[in-house]
């Protein structure tokens, strides 16, 4: 049995601190029946803990560490950055260079705004689709997370999912009543909702692949169906590729899709590690923020050099072989996930794009929110402590999916094939 003195320790004086001894949910695992693991350090696909134990990383920050933990040229080009100070409340080059960037490779935008997180990402991005179309009205999918801003705290995925919190308390009913929610993958409900309402709509919000009720991909159609409702109705289409962007692939979903959403939420992987979030989208739109336009927005770091430096040297580094690479990697563990589903008789789901890829303990395809909920979290709470044991870092929640890097070696997969075949052997039916 592994030990955790040092990390009981430091959560005891934590939850005095810390509501839940966490500053963000996800972090608790309360849901696989554990104490929060406090982590000291990490290099390429490994992370230690403060007790010293190793384990091979699948949660790499919750996505965007694609190159794996302080990858050399992102840390130097953080270090160098250092040098010349943290922050200056003026634009930097670096700015210039992250955007040039993210416009070249994701298909739709022509025009981006920093910001310093998902949640911000998506809350601007919301602000800019009813300041646009003149309407109040927001579509989101049920178990789709999109951050923590009011109007999308509906219904959503995530650690609220995992938590069971799916309505939270605060958000007050006459915003909340404006978003209106419908499962993924059902382009009926779209319809009906737009025959209701498809004057007030201002925005379809979705997650190109889901990623926060696990991961669930589109069907076919979906999409496309999504960007025809929406423009026949006037109303904006929002991709959240806030986990999926330069994750998915080199072009980010839309590019793997080939669809044109109007606006696109970023974060995760385009800040390297370190806080950034942006949105996205037609020149048209986007010249409607302030200081162009009249609708506002802003923040004090937001451009922040150090983690426009992280950013940049990450996406200057990621090569479109290298999802290839990660991709194949995949290939291996799902192979090791089916060969131990069959062994053991253990029905499981396998769902991925191209680098996202989750796996539920279910009989039945998952492709929404309600199917995702059928799974077995019993079976994921045996197997995700097992694996804990085995040194094997996962996302502590059924409703999330698995991140790898291009760190991760053939022998961190064989080693993973291993556990997973060991943990599904110790599950008690
Ligand atoms: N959108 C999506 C699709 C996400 O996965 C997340 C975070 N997991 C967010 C938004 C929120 O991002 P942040 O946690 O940086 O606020």
């Amino acid at each position: 049995m592994k030990d955790f003195t040092q990390s009981i320790d430091a959560y005891k004086e934590a939850v005095n601190l810390m509501p839940g001894g966490v500053n963000s949910p996800v972090r608790a695992f309360k849901s696989v029946g554990m104490n929060p693991i406090f982590m000291a350090r990490g290099k390429g696909s490994k992370i230690y803990d403060i007790d010293g134990n190793e384990y091979i990383d699948y949660v790499l920050s919750w996505g965007p560490l694609i190159l794996g933990h302080a990858d050399d040229r992102v840390v130097n080009k953080i270090k160098e950055t250092i040098d010349k100070g943290s922050s200056f409340g003026a634009p930097t080059v670096l700015e210039n260079k992250l955007a040039q960037l993210v416009i070249d490779r994701v298909p739709s935008v022509e025009m981006i705004r920093m910001v310093n997180s998902g949640t911000e990402a998506t809350m601007s991005a919301l602000r800019l689709a009813r300041g646009y179309t003149g309407r109040d009205k927001i579509v989101k999918f049920a178990g789709s997370y999109h951050g923590h801003g009011d109007s999308l705290l509906i219904k959503a995925g995530s650690g609220v999912a995992t938590l069971g919190l799916p309505d939270s308390p605060g958000v007050p009913e006459n915003i909340a009543k404006q978003t209106i929610t419908v499962p993924y993958n059902n382009l009926d409900a779209v319809k009906q909702v737009f025959e209701k309402y498809g004057d007030d709509i201002a925005a379809v919000i979705t997650e190109p692949v889901c990623g926060n009720m696990g991961v669930v991909p589109p069907q076919e159609g979906f999409l496309e169906g999504l960007r025809e409702i929406t423009k026949e109705n006037g109303s904006l289409l929002i991709f959240d590729e806030v986990m999926t962007g330069f994750r998915v692939g080199y072009h980010s979903a839309q590019g793997h899709y080939d669809i044109d959403p109007d606006l696109t939420c970023l974060g995760k992987v385009i800040g390297g590690g370190l806080p950034v979030g942006a949105f996205g989208g037609k020149r048209e739109i986007m010249e409607q923020i302030a200081p162009k336009g009249p609708i506002y927005q802003a923040g004090t770091l937001s451009g922040n050099p150090l983690a426009m430096a992280a950013g940049y040297a990450t996406l200057d580094a990621i090569t479109e072989s290298d999802y290839d690479v990660i991709s194949k990697k995949i290939d291996r563990l799902e192979e090791g996930f089916r060969r131990a589903s069959e062994k053991y008789d253990i029905p499981i789901q396998v769902n991925r794009v191209g680098s996202m890829f989750g796996v539920f303990f279910s009989e039945k395809p998952v492709i929404n929110y309600d199917t995702a909920q059928q799974s077995n979290l019993d079976y994921f709470s045996q197997y995700y402590r097992r694996m804990v044991e085995e040194g094997i870092f996962l996302p502590p929640s059924q409703f999330e999916g698995l991140f790898l890097s291009t760190a991760h070696t053939d022998e961190d997969i064989d080693k993973t094939v291993e556990a997973i075949d060991r943990a599904f052997a110790s599950i008690n039916k």
